[in-house]
């Protein structure tokens, strides 16, 4: 493995630690990234606990979920992953995970809507209704298609499934996608026809809401906060 596999392994193996950190990751969520330029991708391992993963649990698979390098087992949903990588050459880290109020609202069946800044990326959120784990590589095909050239797609009763160009930029998004729903769903116990975020308004907060800087001031925050509660303790091996 070159420095820069050991780079993006490190950035996997943080972003599963600062996502269970905040609650965005239970013991059951996965991050994943592609190795740029090639069909290979690393992935946290079935079995590693998400609250003290180790560089050393971040394994390396093809595109058929073969292990190429690591002792264990990539997650059974590894299908999520390699199906949305052959459909998508402008996502390199995939993250799929339980949040909380993503799912209640796909629950209530309420339609996710940008009511918030940051998080008003949130667009025509596809929904898979399939609410099992995504262990076959027909049904990661089957979501795959349906999350299109999107950002995100939400699993009834199950979670979500958020792609980047980056695992900091999908760390972040992750962060702000759950950040707009725990909004929209405050509001709403408020009054049910809340006001979204749209028009002229929306485009404007969209479009300067993203600057590569905020993805880096994200993860900084995270990561330091991270590292204050003892949550990236026994990292790298
Ligand atoms: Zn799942």
């Amino acid at each position: 493995m070159s420095e820069d596999h050991q780079k993006l392994k490190l950035e996997v193996a943080m972003a599963v630690r600062m996502l269970e950190n905040i609650g965005l990751l239970d013991m059951n969520g996965h991050v994943s990234c592609r190795i740029p330029g090639t069909d290979q991708f690393l992935i946290n391992s079935r079995k590693a606990s998400r609250a003290s993963v180790k560089v050393s649990d971040i394994v390396l698979c093809d595109m058929n979920g073969n292990l190429l390098e690591g002792d264990s087992e990539p997650p059974s949903e590894y299908h999520i992953h390699t199906e949305i990588y052959k459909r998508r050459g402008d996502v390199q880290c995939v993250i799929h995970n339980h949040p909380h109020y993503q799912t209640v609202l796909g629950i209530a069946d309420i339609e996710m809507k940008p009511v918030f800044g940051i998080g008003s990326f949130v667009a025509n959120v596809p929904v898979y209704e399939k609410s099992s784990l995504v262990n076959t590589a027909e049904m990661g095909a089957e979501l795959a298609e349906i999350l299109g050239g999107g950002t995100t797609i939400q699993l009834r009763h199950h979670g979500t499934v958020l792609v980047a160009d980056s695992v900091k930029a999908a760390f972040a998004k992750s962060v702000f996608i759950e950040e707009n729903a725990k909004k929209q769903y405050d509001a709403m116990l408020l009054r049910t026809d809340i006001r979204v975020l749209e028009g002229e308004n929306l485009v404007r907060t969209r479009d300067t809401a993203w600057q590569p800087s905020i993805v880096q001031k994200v993860w900084t925050y995270h990561e330091e906060k991270a590292v204050k509660e003892g949550a990236l303790v026994g990292l790298v091996d």
